[in-house]
């Protein structure tokens, strides 16, 4: 999607060879328009796979996933981090390391909100190593339900994600793929869209 590559960078920093800062449009500053195209792009991508809900992890992934859905005309669920197991409630749940982050949670998902007919389209924002998305994976299939995709808004393709997911027989749509970054520097391969 020419329009994400060419905001990020403009206003994409690579603070490493492996971390992608992108605060002032997508992490922590959010932009509106940014991602109601992205949404519709998804969207239009997405139309014909009979999606029944939208899943993201909370809390990057909201506002482009949230654009997805109502596109798609679907209800949105929220992937909670956790930071200690519930034991009382209805939920499923799975460890999620971040090595990004050095971080680890556990991802949740109330069972009122899945049913085994769901077909699932998974949103978020980076694909790195592909722990986050195959967690999101792991709740969605112990309720019964199937992922119809995995949106990511960018993929560093540098990183063993993408294989991972698609090993796991997944389909990856990336709008923008990273193949290296560097200090100031950031080069792209051919993006799914
Ligand atoms: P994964 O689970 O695929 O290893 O990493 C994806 C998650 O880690 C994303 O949800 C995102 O929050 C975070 N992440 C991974 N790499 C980056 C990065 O380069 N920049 C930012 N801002 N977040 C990242």
């Amino acid at each position: 999607m020419k329009l994400l590559e060419e905001k990020i960078k403009k206003d994409g920093h690579a603070l490493s060879e492996t971390v992608l800062k992108v605060d002032s449009f997508v992490n922590h500053q959010v932009d509106p328009v940014l991602m109601q195209e992205i949404g519709r792009t998804f969207a239009a991508y997405y139309k014909d796979k009979g999606i029944t809900k939208v899943f993201t992890i909370e809390s990057s992934g909201i506002a482009p996933a949230l654009i997805t859905a109502y596109e798609l005309n679907v209800p949105l669920v929220i992937l909670k981090k956790q930071t200690n197991k519930v034991v009382n409630g209805d939920v499923y749940q799975t460890n999620i390391t971040s090595f990004t982050k050095g971080t680890t949670y556990e991802l949740t998902l109330s069972a009122n909100y899945i049913c085994p007919e769901d077909k699932i389209l998974v949103i978020d924002d980076f694909l790195a190593n592909g722990e986050a998305a195959s967690g999101a994976a792991r709740l969605v299939e112990e309720a019964g339900a199937s992922i119809a995709g995995i949106g990511i808004l960018i993929e560093k393709s540098f990183q063993r994600g993408r294989k991972r997911l698609e090993d796991a027989g997944y389909e990856i749509c990336s709008l923008a793929r990273i193949s290296r970054l560097g200090r100031d520097m950031i080069e792209f391969r051919e993006a799914d869209l």
